[in-house]
């Protein structure tokens, strides 16, 4: 369960991590109080990645089990240089993967000057937000 002090600190915290270009924690920060104007409330669940972390998600669905998440092994990741964030959607304090609320994320991305992973063409990565 998230509460709105909890997101604002989550937020914080992670968008407070020195790996992360200034540029990036702008536009995120501006894309999160625009989604919250308009009713929505947005976690960043991930910032900067580490190489190791993107090699350990990228064998996932390949050589370890589970679904593939990424087709950028470590190193080719815009989380391996700081200039990309992942965030969910918190409704009733609860996260969502609510297709049609990520599809928002597509204009308001666009507003403040971001990349939206939802408009990819192979791998489509709807919480992903890059500069
Ligand atoms: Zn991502």
């Amino acid at each position: 369960m998230f509460s709105d002090e909890r997101i604002q600190q989550l937020n914080a915290d992670r968008l407070g991590d020195p790996e992360l270009k200034p540029e990036l924690v702008q536009k995120v920060t501006r894309l999160i109080s625009l989604a919250k104007s308009r009713g929505f409330s947005l976690v960043v669940t991930q910032g900067f990645r580490s190489i190791a972390e993107q090699n350990r998600l990228y064998a996932l669905g390949r050589t370890k089990p589970g679904k593939i998440v990424t087709n950028a092994r470590g190193g080719q990741s815009n989380h391996n240089k700081g200039t990309a964030v992942d965030v969910a959607f918190v409704v009733n304090g609860e996260v969502t993967w609510n297709d049609s609320l990520y599809a928002k994320l597509g204009p308001w991305a666009a507003a403040v000057g971001l990349k939206w992973g939802g408009n990819w063409k192979h791998f489509k990565d709807k919480p992903h937000l890059e500069l």
